[in-house]
């Protein structure tokens, strides 16, 4: 697959990068490898003269950065996200090396789909929340009594993984047509359900005052496995409201 056509369906996303030089060097990172689609959520401070001085030239890929709030506004219009951690965390989703993670999110763009690469903030990496949000995690293989690297050369890691994927790519594959319908749902989508989803258990009383967290948590890795299209998708928030109908007449007769 062309480069320009990958690089139009992946993007490099950054949540709440500390210091502006690691993201002025993680765009540098993207763009010595032909990659120049970054997306910042709630950066601490941008622009700023630290990251575009560490870019060292990269200020196409600083200027066209997206910023965004959250990870969900960040992740709009992807339908496979992948989260760079160094750590497992709470969220049990599956665990890819970095070569497989690449292999996986290539496969996805050449299916048409758009796809996130997700790093976490310099110290306290991705959170639960965040990661349970990614389809799956990457971890760079590094030792376990020192396995954090920095957040730019984590990037670069990556890019490189992509990039040299991409070389080896003898067969130059076609990008193929997309059909809409058969593309998974994107993240908002799938956060529109989820909201819909919880409410719903809260209305037929499901929890019954256990916290809704952890059963949340296991239904996103559900659904996340399962990568429903829209329609299916609607289908579901069909059954939904009509459950939270029988609820609300339940409630009206007691
Ligand atoms: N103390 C944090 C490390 C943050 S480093 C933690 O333990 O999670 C900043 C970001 O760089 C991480 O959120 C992750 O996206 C990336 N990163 C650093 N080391 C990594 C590794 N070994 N594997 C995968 N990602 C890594």
């Amino acid at each position: 697959m062309a480069l320009s056509e990958l690089n139009d369906r992946l993007r490099f996303v950054l949540v709440r990068t500390s210091h502006s030089g690691n993201i002025g060097s993680a765009a540098r990172a993207i763009r010595t490898m032909g990659f120049d689609r970054l997306t910042l959520v709630a950066p601490h401070r941008f622009p700023d003269p630290e990251a575009t001085a560490l870019a060292a030239g990269a200020d196409d890929v600083l200027g066209n950065a997206s910023v965004q709030d959250d990870l969900v506004a960040g992740l709009a219009g992807t339908t496979f996200a992948l989260g760079l951690s160094a750590r497992r965390r709470g969220v049990n989703i599956p665990e890819l090396d970095p070569r497989e993670g690449v292999a996986q999110a290539l496969a996805a763009a050449r299916r048409g789909e758009q796809v996130a690469l997700v790093f976490g903030n310099e110290r306290t990496g991705l959170e639960n929340d965040e990661l349970s949000r990614c389809h799956a995690m990457i971890r760079i293989p590094s030792v376990d009594d020192f396995s954090s690297l920095n957040l730019s050369q984590a990037v670069q890691v990556v890019a490189y993984e992509l990039r040299t994927a991409l070389l080896a790519d003898e067969a130059q594959a076609p990008v193929a047509d997309i059909d809409p319908d058969e593309v998974p749902a994107d993240a908002e989508q799938l956060e529109r359900f989820f909201t819909h989803l919880e409410q719903t258990l809260d209305d037929i009383e499901f929890h019954k005052g256990r916290s809704p967290v952890t059963i949340m948590l296991k239904l996103r890795k559900l659904f996340l496995r399962a990568r429903p299209e829209l329609r299916e998708l609607r289908i579901l928030h069909g059954i939904l409201a009509d459950a939270q109908r029988m609820a609300d007449i339940a409630h009206k007769k007691d």
